[in-house]
Order: structure tokens, then C-alpha cells, then sequence
């Protein structure tokens, strides 16, 4: 199976999860390696993820020696990203040993979407592009991630979910995102948690990563955001047979922020 690159676990904030737990998961899948991307959020109004990093790095480390005959285990973080701290996050990239950085956006007029009252008094339509115009903010801002979490992770929490979604409705800015992303030499994550959820599509949908494609965009990961065992690979071998039928040769793997690339 696909390597799972997007795992939460007790070092974030909303997971409880023993590390153990979920390398021990990952092989009885017929995992081969898997990256754990921790939470790194600050500077919101919800309680902050402060990824204790100074403890994660050596405790991943020690995992990673542990079960090295069985799982390569790869050592990553989830950036919450927020324009005005590009320059803070560029730092903090860089001052540890990270294989690979995903750039996620979780705010939407300041809150995460996954709180209702986000959605008060507007129309899905209208916040869902709020949300793609500030990613795009966001990645002209800050260019040191591998790839883009969930890019349409504001559309899990609609009221009307994807009634008001669709590639054709937002061609002009998800296009841009995509450029952005492919200029810059990045990558995009398909990421199953809404598949998990009854969204019916992962996160970037469907039509959006056919698009990527389409544009020339080639770096991949799967994730499945999971933030307990149970949800390690979540449709991966959809995603792998979704992956091949639109026309993608590899899927990335990452190690010092360098990706390799493997045959799907
Ligand atoms: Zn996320
Ligand atoms: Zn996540």
C-alpha cells in the first residue's frame, strides 16, 4: 500500500494517538514507510497547536531507529499557514530536520471553518472562495512546504458540503493555487479524511487533482490526516487506481525535503 503521509498523533494537539500505535497499524497494512506530520499551528483564535518540536524531532528519531527492519519512518509537520507568518515559518523549517513540510491552511476570516458559525449569514460559495483566494495568499507567501494539504478543506465543513463546489465554479483561482504550486516546483497531497467523512470526494476533489495534472503537475502524496490508528490508508487503493487512470506515472516519496519519485 501507498505510504501514508499525513499522520497525526499525541505530539498535536486533537490527537491522542501512541506513535507505536500507528507504525504498528501501518505495516499490518503492508506499509513500507510512513511520515508523521505533526501539528504546527499558532497564532489562531482557537486554542494553538504548538508542536513541541525540541521533544518530537528526538522522540521520531528514537521511533525511527526502533523500527527500522520493519518501517521507514519518515519525520514531518503540518504548517498551519498564515501570510504574516511566512517569515517565522520559513525559520522554523529550517532549524530542524524535517523530511517534509506540508503547508496547510486552516482559517477562513480568522476560523477554522470547522466551526459552524464560520458559515453564518454567508453562502457556502462565498467561503469556500474566501478560503481558496487567502491559500493562494498563503502560497505566494511562504514557498518552503513539499506539498499543499487539503486544498479544499473548507469544503468538508459546508453547510451544503459540495452542493456550492466544483472545479468549473472556481476554474480562475484553483488554477492559480495549481500554477503557484507547479512554478514553485511543489506538490499536492490527496487527502482521504474526506473520504472517511461521507464528502464523497478526498481533499483537493477529484476534478481539481485531474486538473493538476492536466497543467503539468506531478508531485503526489497520499494522506490520510488520520489522528487514530483506524484511519491509517483510508482509500488508498482507490486513490492509487484514481492516481494511474488520470494519468500520473509516480507518487513522491520525501527524505530531507527531496522527493523520490516511484513508479504507481
Ligand atoms: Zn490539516
Ligand atoms: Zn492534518
Amino acid at each position: 500500500m501507498m505510504p501514508d503521509y499525513h499522520l497525526h498523533t499525541w505530539f498535536s494537539g486533537d490527537s491522542r494517538t501512541d506513535p507505536h500505535e500507528m507504525a504498528d497499524r501501518a505495516i499490518g497494512l503492508g506499509m513500507k514507510s510512513i511520515c508523521f506530520t505533526d501539528h504546527m499551528d499558532t497564532d489562531s483564535e482557537e486554542p494553538e497547536f504548538i508542536l513541541d518540536t525540541d521533544r518530537y524531532i528526538p522522540y521520531m528519531e528514537a521511533l525511527r531507529e526502533e523500527y527500522a527492519d520493519r518501517l521507514d519512518i519518515r519525520i514531518g509537520v503540518e504548517i498551519g499557514m498564515q501570510p504574516h507568518l511566512a517569515g517565522r515559518h520559513y525559520d522554523y523549517v529550517r532549524s530542524y530536520p524535517f523530511d517534509f513540510v506540508i503547508g496547510s491552511l486552516h482559517l477562513v476570516y480568522g476560523k477554522d471553518p470547522y466551526f459552524p458559525e464560520v458559515f453564518e449569514g454567508r453562502q457556502d460559495r462565498e467561503v469556500y472562495r474566501a478560503y481558496l483566494e487567502s491559500l493562494l495568499d498563503n502560497l505566494k507567501a511562504f514557498k518552503e512546504y513539499q506539498v499543499v494539504g487539503h486544498i479544499d478543506y473548507v469544503v468538508r465543513y459546508g453547510v451544503h458540503k459540495a452542493e456550492q463546489y466544483g472545479y468549473t465554479e472556481y476554474a480562475d483561482i484553483l488554477d492559480e493555487i495549481l500554477r503557484c504550486v507547479i512554478e514553485d516546483g511543489r506538490g499536492i497531497e490527496v487527502n482521504t479524511a474526506g473520504l472517511q467523512k461521507g464528502l464523497g470526494f478526498p481533499n483537493p476533489h477529484y476534478d481539481v487533482i485531474r486538473r493538476y495534472r492536466e497543467l503539468g503537475g506531478t508531485i503526489v502524496t497520499a494522506g490520510s490526516d488520520a489522528h487514530e490508528p483506524s484511519g491509517i490508508g483510508h482509500s488508498f487503493r482507490q486513490i492509487e487506481d484514481f492516481l494511474k487512470a488520470a494519468g500520473f506515472r509516480y507518487r513522491a516519496e520525501f527524505k530531507n525535503g527531496v522527493p523520490v519519485f516511484i513508479h504507481l
